[in-house]
Parts: structure tokens; C-alpha cells; sequence
């Protein structure tokens, strides 16, 4: 059981790394503590792979530190570091049972047969491979080759943390959905840390608690599914997250008039101080789809939006308006008016985010 520390941590694959851009993982500190289960998010290519091979040890960083529980770590190989991991494509011996194979990481630390037995059987039946235990696993689908490597990873019990890259990218979505139910009840009973790595933001959000999001190589936000939600704190961690993502307006301020391009905005008071003495001009208003207050009748303070077009999703509709000359989408639940051809929208202030260089800035009211 371990507390995972990330210091200063950098890596770059290139000997002699010049701007940020030649780094793979740049400058970033993070903790993941004992017990935690963890998702880690984000398109491919912007390190998660990197930084998992550099917990486990695969890898060794360029830069920075990885403490467990406080001790450096950093040079320590995989073996030592009493880490499970498991890969995107399946690492099984295809000549060895099934059993032999789930037996592997125990035989090689030397537990006793007995405890194998009882350890291998138990992770089967998690996993529902209790029939094929017999069989060589050269003979097995590519769903079972993938539940056997899984099996590998949690067959010991005595391992600081699992980590999980992408593990169920090649199993079929119906078994995909089982499967994660059960890392999550194999969590809660064993309570090892876990790190499970993902592009895929619902698979994120059904199997973590707390979820890091990663972008260029850094983790932009750590926080609950909800915390990634209701308050992004990078305008990426809005795109990412939420379908569709978040609105972002670029704004400036002109008086106390706040103008999006030639459109003026209704915005509060708040906003307006909080844009004012700014010396940036990359400054973006946020709004979630599901927060922009959308009117079929002219209201008070509302904006006038064109309808560019509705997408029917049953129980609610996405619409994709034109505010000025800037294209926003609002989500409307299947009891509230439709408009036709015109909307009028307002932006509830509590739902309001103000991005400065791309970042949050808290607004106060
Ligand atoms: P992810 O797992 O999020 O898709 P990776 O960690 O695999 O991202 O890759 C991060 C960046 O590092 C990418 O730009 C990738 O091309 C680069 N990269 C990954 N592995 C290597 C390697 N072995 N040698 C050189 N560059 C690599
Ligand atoms: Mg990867």
C-alpha cells in the first residue's frame, strides 16, 4: 500500500530537449493517495501512457521525482516497486493455462501453492474465468486474453497499486461495461490505490472517484466527475468533458459594456468587474450547454440568438444557436418550449465561468 508522490516530474523522449513542446510529460506535481480509485483522462498523445510506465518504473523520468510514501523511488526497476500493471493488448504466456497464467506473478514471489490455489480461483470467478481454467490461453478469444492479463494485475494482494492502461480497448462494449463494474467492486473489497487510464470520459467517471485530467502533458484538473463538470478549470478540461462540451465566448470588455465581437452580452455586474484592469485579451466567457437559459418568447435581459438548428434526443434537444457572429449549443429538456428560428438566451450568473489564457478565474459577486 502506497501513497504515490509526483515531484516537479518531467520526462521528454529526446536527448536534448529544448522548448516544453519536446516533452511528453512537462513539469507537473500530483499525489495519488492510498486507497484511491483514480482515473486518469485524456486524448491520445498527451502522456498518460508516459506517466504510467513511469510509476511502474519502465520508465525513468528526466526530470523531477516519484516518492512512494515518501521514499525516492525514481531508479528503483518494475520488480521492486510492487506495482501491477496492465496494458491496452493483452501480455499472456500462450502456452500456459489459464491457471498457470493468473499463478505466474505469485509463483514468482514465492507463495505457497495453497495460496495460489485459493488467490487463482478467487480472481477467476471476479472475472468469470473459472471455466476456462484449464484451457491454454493460446486457445482463448481476445476478450479472455484481455480478462486473463487483468487477472494478473489483481491476482496479488499485496501490491501497492494496479495500473491500468486502456485495459479494455479491445473487449466488446457489452463485456467492456461488466468488466469495469467489477474493478470497481474488486476496489472496494481490496481497497488498493488504482489508476486507470482512459480517453473515454464515461468510462472515467463510472470507475473513478476522483478523475485527473491530462492535456499536453499535464494534469490541468484533478476532481470529481462533478467538479469536472459544474466548474472546468482549464477551457480544455470544458471541451472534454460533457457532450456536448462547454460554450466559450470570447469576450472583451468595451465601458461596462461586455462584447462578444460586435455583440453586446447580459452578463452581471460581477462579470463586468472581474474583466476589468485584465491585461491579457485571451478572456472567454464559459457556459455548459445545459445551463444557457433558452426562451421561445422575448424575456427581459435576454439576448436574441438565431436557431441554426435542433437535434431531437428524446428526452431533451440540443440546439445549435448564433449569438452575433458566435455559433453556442443549449440543452433543452423535452418539457420546456422549442423555439422556431428565434431564441431568446440568458446566462444564469452562478453558472457563468470567466477563462483568462485559458484558465478559470474565480468571479467574485
Ligand atoms: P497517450 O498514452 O496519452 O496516448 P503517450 O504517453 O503514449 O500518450 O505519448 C505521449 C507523447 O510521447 C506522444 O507525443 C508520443 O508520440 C510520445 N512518445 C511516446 N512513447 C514514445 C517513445 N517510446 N519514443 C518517443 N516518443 C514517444
Ligand atoms: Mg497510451
Amino acid at each position: 500500500m502506497a501513497e504515490i508522490t509526483l515531484k516537479g516530474l518531467a520526462h521528454s523522449y529526446l536527448p536534448d530537449p529544448k522548448g516544453p513542446e519536446d516533452y511528453a510529460i512537462r513539469e507537473m506535481d500530483h499525489v495519488w493517495h492510498q486507497g484511491g480509485a483514480y482515473a486518469l483522462l485524456g486524448p491520445s498523445g498527451c502522456g498518460k501512457s508516459t506517466l504510467l510506465n513511469i510509476i511502474s518504473g519502465l520508465l525513468e523520468p528526466s526530470g523531477g521525482e516519484v516518492l512512494f510514501d515518501g521514499e525516492r523511488v525514481n531508479s528503483l526497476p518494475p520488480e521492486a516497486r510492487n506495482i501491477a500493471q496492465v496494458f491496452q493488448f493483452p501480455v499472456v504466456y500462450d502456452t500456459m493455462t489459464v491457471f498457470d497464467n493468473l499463478a505466474f506473478p505469485l509463483r514468482n514471489i514465492g507463495t505457497p501453492p495453497a495460496r495460489i490455489k485459493e488467490r487463482v480461483l478467487e480472481v477467476a470467478d471476479v472475472l468469470e474465468l473459472t471455466p476456462q481454467l484449464r484451457r491454454k490461453a493460446k486457445n482463448l478469444t481476445a476478450d479472455e486474453k484481455q480478462k486473463v492479463s487483468m487477472g494478473r494485475g489483481l491476482v496479488r494482494d499485496d501490491v501497492s497499486a494496479i495500473l491500468f492502461d486502456e485495459p479494455l480497448t479491445v473487449i466488446d462494449p457489452q463485456l467492456k461495461w461488466k468488466l469495469r463494474r467489477k474493478l470497481k467492486e474488486i476496489h472496494r473489497r481490496f481497497n488498493i490505490t488504482m489508476v486507470y487510464v482512459t480517453h473515454d470520459q464515461l468510462e472515467a467517471s463510472t470507475f473513478a472517484d476522483r478523475i485527473a485530467v491530462m492535456y499536453e502533458g499535464q494534469v490541468v484538473q484533478f476532481g470529481t466527475p462533478r467538479e469536472l463538470f459544474e466548474a472546468p478549470n482549464h477551457t480544455f478540461v470544458g471541451y472534454f468533458i460533457g457532450s456536448p462540451g462547454m460554450n466559450f465566448l470570447p469576450v472583451a470588455l468595451d465601458g461596462d459594456r461586455v462584447m462578444c465581437g460586435e455583440t453586446p452580452l447580459e452578463v452581471g455586474e460581477a462579470f463586468v468587474r472581474s474583466l476589468s484592469g485584465r491585461h491579457s485579451t485571451n478572456l472567454k466567457l464559459g457556459i455548459r450547454p445545459e445551463f444557457v437559459a433558452v426562451h421561445a418568447e422575448e424575456v427581459p435581459d435576454a439576448m436574441l440568438a438565431e436557431v441554426l438548428d435542433i437535434q431531437d434526443l428524446g428526452t431533451y434537444a440540443i440546439l445549435s444557436l448564433r449569438l452575433g457572429e458566435q455559433r453556442l449549443k443549449a440543452r433543452v429538456e423535452e418539457d420546456e418550449p422549442l423555439p422556431h428560428k428565434k431564441a431568446w438566451l440568458r446566462f444564469p450568473s452562478d453558472r457563468l465561468g470567466l477563462y483568462v489564457d485559458e484558465y478559470r478565474v474565480e468571479v467574485s459577486p
